[in-house]
């Protein structure tokens, strides 16, 4: 396992630090972070260390990316040295996009201003709603006016490439309220909206309450109403949507980080749980940060497992994370790459989609329409049995 990086022959252009920590957990969220904000100044170190252990790859570095858990945890100085390490032991392109998501509970303008002085280029804050009864609803630690604050304290520092998460969907949400708050969201005149369907991820607080019956979730139905009305709408205001949730005010604020990821682009992911994957092989560092910061201090890098992806793994993700984008699934990529060709190998499928009016094919791409990415799921399903059923009959 110790070398199990340095066989790697990938040039990485992707780095994704992880920062596991939160001031309490919201209802809905399933990833790993801990509220024991006294481990901080033990895990910086750690990081720092594991950053340094894996410098020599192979890597031409344009985007770097601080997510969470809540990195805006931080203090500037942390911040500060997490950066200027990987500027040191990795080459960095000098138009990099650096990314910080940030909880509007947790900044001030101060904070924001210094974050932007060390470097930080794009901020992805995590609003969630501006109602109050959403954000009580899914225990966030701020209010809709701190919301309000911290994206106006973000453009008043100079900020132009902000993002806003938001989440739709609660059990009580009716398209009125969803609008409401969507309009809220564009009001505040970001670059990029991420809007994500809320989900019932498994043993989350959010789940138990389903499973009790404390809560009813929204129906199937009235959630793929509000995914297409949110297309809709912003489509109309000029946002392209170019992924299932991610919506731009142009292409130059796309969020190129989560590009690569759809791109299958090689990234390094750092810390407790991160992932890294080379083009061929996957791999993934503890989530215990107890175990992350143990094996990083004898010597070892943190990782708990990795995978070497089968042809047919990477046929479907190639397949799965181009149908979420508008780029949709390359064909000439797909080619060269697997030796076959996408139109003949699932013939049948595109067929069925195209008479849906789900998709549209042409000689370079195969991309999913609205009412494709609304049955994305589904869709992505059918291409899985079909890679399945060849692979048994091999
Ligand atoms: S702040 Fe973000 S990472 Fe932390 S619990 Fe809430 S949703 Fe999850």
């Amino acid at each position: 396992m110790s070398d199990l990086l340095s066989e790697s022959s990938a040039d990485y252009r992707a780095i994704y630090l992880h920062i596991p920590f939160c001031v309490k957990k919201c209802i809905y969220c399933d990833f790993y972070s801990k509220t024991d904000l006294g481990f901080i100044p033990d895990y910086i170190k750690t990081l720092e260390k594991e950053i340094k252990k894996r410098s020599g790859q192979q890597a031409t570095i344009n985007t770097i990316y601080f997510g969470g858990g809540t990195p805006s945890l931080l203090s500037i100085k942390e911040v500060d040295l997490l950066l200027n390490t990987i500027k040191d032991n990795f080459s960095i392109l000098s138009d990099a996009e650096i990314s910080f998501e940030i909880n509007p509970g947790t900044v001030d303008f101060k904070y924001l201003e210094k974050l932007k002085n060390i470097g930080i280029n794009r901020l992805s804050i995590g609003v969630q709603s501006f109602n109050d009864d959403k954000l009580q609803f899914l225990e966030r630690i701020h209010t809709a006016d701190q919301a309000v604050k911290a994206v106006d304290d973000a453009k008043q520092a100079g900020f132009s490439n902000i993002s806003l998460d938001l989440i739709y969907g609660l059990p009580f949400e009716t398209q009125s309220m969803w609008l409401d708050d969507l309009k809220k969201a564009v009001n505040m005149k970001t670059a990029h909206l991420s809007c994500y369907m809320l989900t019932i991820e498994p043993l989350t607080p959010l789940d138990k309450y389903v499973k009790n019956g404390k809560i009813k979730p929204l129906e199937h139905k009235s959630m793929s109403m509000l995914f297409k009305k949110t297309a809709q709408v912003l489509n109309e205001l000029q946002f392209e949507h170019y992924e299932i949730s991610s919506f731009a005010k142009g292409r130059e604020y796309k969020s190129k980080h989560n590009s690569q990821y759809w791109d299958m682009t090689p990234y390094l992911g750092f810390g407790a749980s991160a992932h890294s994957f080379d083009g061929q092989k996957r791999s993934w560092n503890h989530k215990s940060i107890i175990k992350y910061i143990k094996d990083i201090n004898s010597g070892r890098l943190p990782v708990e497992d990795f995978e070497i992806l089968t042809v047919e793994q990477k046929k479907l993700e190639t397949i799965m994370l181009g149908l979420r984008t508008i780029e949709g699934v390359d064909l000439i990529k797909f080619k060269s790459q697997f030796h076959l060709s996408f139109q003949d190998e699932f013939e049948n499928i595109i067929a069925t989609i195209l008479d849906q009016s789900m998709g549209s094919l042409n000689s370079s791409k195969f991309v999913l329409s609205l009412e494709g990415r609304i049955c994305l799921n589904d869709i992505v399903e059918t291409f899985a049995g079909k890679i399945l059923a060849d692979k048994i009959h091999e």
